[in-house]
């Protein structure tokens, strides 16, 4: 792993001969910082003489989202807009932005400022000295409550000890993947997008820089925790069958722990008699079993919840208008710099 100091200018100017960089970036009613956001984006890239698109994934903004957008493209020939017919989630909207990015590399981004821009330059240094994945790690989470971080830390421990895949604690969705990466990406079907658990699972040649993280320049995190607890259990039930089998040995313990509270009542009633009837013994008993019954269906139920979805074979999302950029044109711009 190697270490990276923020903002620190790359010595020169890289020429990347012949390749495209592709900028996928989900954003969701972000009208307060997407202008503030292309700024930095394209000081950073800058840094590097490589043909850059940048494709702005709306996924279904209710506000100004897409009217500024629009306003970027007609400055900016590299940048390409994309828009859902309505919010699909940003798992989904990165997953689009994958799809049509047509970039040697793909940078995925956040829109908020909270991935710093800055850092692009190294992550295509990784990626041409050799890497696929470039994660990313945060060493801090500025702005996050520690209820926030405790919960995420609790969360990658237990996924950890189920998921087949090891997925990193503190690496967000923000990454570089090679043309082969996303490829790889892409031939995946499923609806259940959890990208962090997707991104481990493709393997091939991985590095990790760390970075800061900023809290969000402005707006509001789009992540109550109830959509926090979900994105959870999909992680969960997406790369580990481990709660199935969990109910399954929770039903054969209670089953045994009632054979042997039967022997033991047989046993004592035979030699003692049975003064006072075992009513208490007997209401511990059923709601033991039932709670247990209920929940290993409960359990059951999610996984068959998720058999149902993908059998449905509904398309991913559904685009409202796509605009590419013209990356041809962006070419000419570079080389007359
Ligand atoms: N986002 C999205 N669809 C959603 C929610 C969020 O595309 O339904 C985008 C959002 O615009 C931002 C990124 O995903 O660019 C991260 O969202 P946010 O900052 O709300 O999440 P946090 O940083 O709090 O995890
Ligand atoms: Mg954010």
């Amino acid at each position: 792993m190697m270490q990276h100091e923020q903002g620190k200018a790359l010595p020169e100017k890289r020429v990347i001969e012949g390749m495209t960089l592709s900028i996928v970036v989900p954003a969701y009613n972000e009208e307060a910082v997407i202008e503030i956001f292309h700024r930095r984006l394209r000081d950073a890239a800058s840094a590097l003489a490589i043909r850059l698109e940048v494709i702005y994934v709306d996924d279904g903004s209710t506000d100004r989202t897409p009217v500024i957008v629009t306003q970027l493209r007609d400055s900016d020939p590299a940048v390409g807009f994309l828009r859902f017919s309505r919010n699909f989630g940003k798992e989904i909207a990165v997953s689009a932005g994958l799809n049509h990015a047509r970039g040697d590399a793909v940078v995925v981004i956040d829109a908020d400022l909270q991935d710093p821009p800055v850092l692009i330059p190294s992550m295509v240094e990784a990626w041409q000295r050799g890497a696929d994945v470039v994660n990313m790690r945060r060493a801090s989470r500025a702005g996050e409550t520690m209820l926030k971080r405790a919960t995420a830390h609790l969360f990658y421990r237990v996924i950890n000890q189920l998921a087949e895949v090891p997925i990193s604690e503190d690496v967000g969705d923000f990454r570089l993947l090679s043309r082969r990466a996303v490829d790889a990406l892409n031939r995946m079907p499923e609806r259940n997008r959890f990208m962090k658990g997707l991104f481990a699972w493709i393997g091939f040649q991985q590095e990790t820089l760390t970075y800061h993280r900023d809290a969000r320049a402005a707006g509001s995190s789009k992540w109550p925790y109830w959509r926090l607890w979900k994105l959870a259990i999909e992680g969960i039930t997406g790369f580990s069958a481990a709660p199935l089998k969990l109910a399954l040995y929770f039903g054969f313990a209670s089953a045994a722990a009632a054979f042997m509270a039967l022997a033991y009542f047989l046993i004592k009633t035979w030699l003692l008699g049975d003064p006072v009837p075992g009513f208490p013994t007997t209401i511990v008993t059923v709601l033991f079993l039932g709670g247990v019954q209920i929940g290993s269906i409960g359990v059951l139920g999610e996984y068959v919840a998720r058999v149902f979805i993908e059998s449905k074979g509904r398309p991913l999302y559904l685009i409202d208008t796509y605009q590419p950029a013209d990356i041809c044109l962006q070419d000419e711009k570079t080389k007359n710099r």
